[in-house]
């Protein structure tokens, strides 16, 4: 039977992450995965062999941010593995069915410039409100960047400039509570509060729904920080598609002597007097871990999909309960669509200018169309009369990704997982059938053509991915692409229950990564590099706790010493 220090079920990018700094600490690592490729929803895959040889796509993540909100690419040292990360600049162009267009810039002057063209004020309250939500960022970091319990890791992330940052978002009383105010609010109240014009609220609420919610839903004003981000650390995309990312992890892992196996379905952890001793995969063969084993895969598959209800009861008598009914999944997932294109897209109706398809596109009319868009899904429904689209041509940025003078497009298309009357009926019993999913599909180009009418002549072949088949692929529950909701109440030390928000697990020997821990999903890697760091720490405690410590004393006074 092979043994390793560590095993890992799943190889997303945050096990790969995860592996990689262990690997680094000199510890033998297994990643098994249940895809024929690593890199779960970070790949970029030829998936139209046939009718579109040469074309790659990105089949989820195509918009990295908050991975440059942490050291983990510096660290890992990713780009010596082949990893070029090209900036986008535009970010977002939305265009209004007026005719006129919100285009959103890398540089908060240049969109300040564009928002004043139709209402000088919004201009000036964009560039206090990115500020405002700028310094938040920056507050936030430490915190994302350190297991949520390691006080020591946070403080060490800190020095003078977000301590500052920090004293002016939550400095006093009152700023405080306003702050948490902002908090509890909704990202729809929020931009009422600060703009007037319809073409400017209406993409903000579209990237603030990324977070997986109607812009009317209280508790996640933070969503209104999504385009902050784009100015600062701004948006970029691995060169090649998302999938480098994962090829340049895969690289570092190898080259550390890592072992990762494709098409290996964990079935089991194997527990041995309450302790993690290793998995077994769907074949039957068992590997074991002598020192532990790492899920990058929710604490729900894990708990309640892949270990014995006794052994879990054993270890904490509530856990199954909790995971099974108090951990929140709102049904609303995504209907994923990829063009190959003998051409761009051309915007006829707002003055087409190719630096339109650089950074994402949005089809959001106004926040209700958003509403509309993110509120039928909780309810079952799929809002296909007239859909919201997050669409990108990421060969407009990077033209390897196609053949010579081809492009792709990348639509993005919220629904439910579950629909509202097809229980048990079609694809896993969803509703989703072969024939909806290209009926909601015709509907996506239709809208799509409205803009965009090239959208019909210039398609080549598409491949549409229905939420059921989505689910299926990630093997994620009920095809969360953030494993769980990343709702208030369930983010930080709450994420996914507080019992086991710190990587750490009742049963010995078991840990938690990926996007259901602290700080949640999306392409950060900061769940793989926390977990890493919380292992590190169970396996020498003192050494660590030492390390971290005197690592945060000499940060503190670099900092000091260079402001
Ligand atoms: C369509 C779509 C678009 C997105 N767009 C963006 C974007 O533009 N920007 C962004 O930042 N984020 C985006 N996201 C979210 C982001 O991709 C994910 O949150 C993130 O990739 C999660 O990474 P992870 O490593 O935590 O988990 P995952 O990527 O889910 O990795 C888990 C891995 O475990 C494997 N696995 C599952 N079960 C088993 C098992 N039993 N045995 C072995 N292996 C198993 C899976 O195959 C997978 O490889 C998008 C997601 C989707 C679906």
């Amino acid at each position: 039977m092979e043994r390793y220090d560590v095993v890992m079920i799943g190889a997303g990018h945050n096990g790969l992450v995860c592996a990689a700094y262990l690997l680094k600490a000199g510890y033998s690592v297994l990643l098994l995965e249940k895809r024929p490729v690593p890199g779960g929803a970070a790949t970029t895959e030829e998936v139209l062999p046939e009718d579109a040889p040469g074309f790659k796509f990105n089949l989820c993540a195509i918009d990295h941010e908050f991975i440059h909100l942490g050291p983990v690419v510096e660290e890992l040292e990713l780009t010596k593995y082949g990893l070029e990360y090209l900036f986008c600049d535009p970010v977002v162009f939305c265009p209004h069915p007026d005719g006129r267009y919100f285009l959103g810039h890398r540089s908060l002057e240049q969109t300040c410039a564009e928002i004043a063209q139709f209402s000088p004020r919004d201009a000036q309250k964009y560039a206090e409100f990115t500020d405002y939500w700028l310094r938040t960022i920056r507050a936030m970091s430490p915190m994302f960047n350190a297991p949520p319990r390691s006080l020591l890791d946070i403080a060490g992330n800190f020095n003078p400039s977000k301590l500052k940052d920090l004293v002016s978002v939550v400095g006093g009383t009152n700023k405080a509570m306003d702050f948490v105010r902002t908090m509890l609010s909704s990202a729809e109240d929020l931009l009422n509060e600060w703009f007037d014009s319809e073409i400017l609220k209406a993409p903000l609420a579209r990237l603030a729904a990324e977070m997986g919610v109607p812009p009317s839903q209280k508790n996640l004003g933070i969503g209104t920080i999504m385009m902050a981000l784009r100015h600062e650390p701004g948006m970029a995309r691995p060169k090649g598609g998302t999938g480098a990312l994962t090829q340049a992890l895969v690289n570092l892992v190898q080259a550390k002597g890592g072992t990762i196996l494709t098409d290996q379905p964990v079935k089991q952890v194997l527990i041995d007097n309450g302790r993690a001793v290793g998995v077994a995969v769907a074949n039957g063969t068992e590997y074991r871990a002598t020192k532990g084993v790492i899920s990058n895969i929710d604490a729900q598959r894990l708990f309640l999909h892949l270990m014995d209800a006794a052994d879990v009861q054993d270890a904490d008598p509530n856990l199954r309960d909790r995971l099974e009914r108090r951990i929140v999944n709102n049904n609303e997932t995504i209907l994923k669509m990829d063009l190959a294109m003998s051409e761009p897209l051309r915007f006829v109706h707002h003055n087409h200018r190719d630096e339109y398809l650089i950074g994402s596109v949005l089809i959001a009319d106004s926040v209700r169309h958003v509403e509309i868009a993110h509120a039928d899904p909780m309810l079952g429904r799929v809002p296909d009369a007239d859909p919201s689209l997050y669409v990108v041509q990421p060969t407009m940025l990077d033209p390897t990704m196609a053949p010579d003078g081809m492009h792709t497009v990348w639509i993005e298309f919220f629904a439910p997982y579950q629909i509202a009357g097809l229980e048990g009926t079609g694809h896993n019993g969803t509703g989703w059938t072969d024939e909806l999913k290209h009926k909601v599909g015709d509907r996506i180009i239709d809208k799509l053509a409205e803009y965009a009418p090239n959208v019909k002549t210039a398609t080549i072949a598409r491949r549409v991915e229905s939420p059921a088949e989505l689910g299926e692929r990630l093997g994620a529950l009920k095809g969360n692409y953030y494993h769980i909701d990343m709702t208030l109440e369930q983010m930080v030390f709450f994420r996914p229950l507080p019992e086991i928000a710190n990587y750490k697990t009742p049963i010995d020997g078991l840990f938690l990564t990926g996007a259901g821990t602290h700080p949640g999903g999306s392409i950060s890697g900061m769940p793989g590099r926390n977990c890493a760091r919380v292992f590190l720490q169970t396996q020498h405690p003192l050494t660590h706790r030492w390390q971290d410590a005197s690592a945060s004393i000499k940060s503190a006074l670099k900092s000091l010493r260079n402001p």
